[in-house]
């Protein structure tokens, strides 16, 4: 039997079907509209993202685990940060969390230069690998504690923070540039607020964007870790 040339095309975008509808159920009708972030959404692939028990659940509207406590974040999520942080092609862009490494894709798909920090050493190790495998070659994977930034590719037009902080971690301010947004979840361990910060000069402006549920963001200016 051959197969159709329709079935050949459909074939060729694993998981077409259940892209497409990510992105139109779960992220447009939500109200993520920016063209770019929905292409990125579509074409970075996140089943290569996910366990291997998971790769079934990988378009749905969820978080997945990832570790023993860490996950990657629900599609939805994933978008909403990514258009709050406002990316242009060049822009040099730091996240916090690197966990997978699916956020930093996106950002790296959007064209921005990617600095990506994790402070789980087989997860960065994981994450930098994956990314290699997949073309990503631009994302900078670093381990360590990303509450402190990563000053020396400083400042950034965007810094995403992808794991819960008690309050805003002074470093990331400083290490915004002028005119930078930090989009960040700030609360207590069980539920926070999405912030989208922007840096004019020495001043700062807050916007809240969405109820949020992350794990936690341990580390000298976020929750202390387990002893
Ligand atoms: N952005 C990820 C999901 C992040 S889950 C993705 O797209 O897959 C949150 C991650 O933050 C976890 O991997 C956790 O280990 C990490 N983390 C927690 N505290 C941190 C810190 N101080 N510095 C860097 N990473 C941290």
């Amino acid at each position: 039997m051959n197969r159709s040339v329709f079935e050949a095309a459909q074939e060729a975008v694993p998981y077409e079907a259940e892209r497409r509808a990510m992105v139109e159920e779960q992220i447009r009708r939500r109200g993520v509209q920016d063209p770019h972030v929905l292409d990125a959404m579509f074409s970075v692939p996140r089943h290569e993202f996910v366990l291997p028990e998971h790769l079934g659940a990988a378009y749905e509207d969820r978080p997945l685990p990832i570790g023993t406590t860490e996950t990657i974040s629900q599609p939805y999520i994933v978008a909403a940060m990514t258009a709050a942080a406002r990316i242009s092609p060049g822009d040099k862009v730091l996240e916090i969390g690197t966990g997978a490494g699916y956020q930093a894709a996106v950002l790296a798909y959007l064209g921005a230069e990617v600095v990506t920090v994790e402070r789980n050493g087989s997860l960065a190790d994981a994450a930098r690998e994956r990314l290699q495998w997949l073309g990503f070659n631009r994302v900078k994977v670093v381990e360590g504690d990303g509450t402190e930034g990563y000053p020396a590719d400083a400042p950034y037009q965007a810094i995403l923070v992808t794991a819960a902080a008690p309050r805003v971690p002074e470093p990331l301010i400083e290490q915004l540039a002028d005119g930078g947004r930090l989009v960040i979840p700030v609360g207590d361990r069980n539920r926070q607020d999405l912030l989208q910060i922007f840096k004019h000069g020495a001043e700062t402006s807050t916007r809240f964007l969405d109820p949020c549920q992350f794990v936690p963001l341990i580390g000298k200016h976020g929750w202390p870790g387990p002893k």
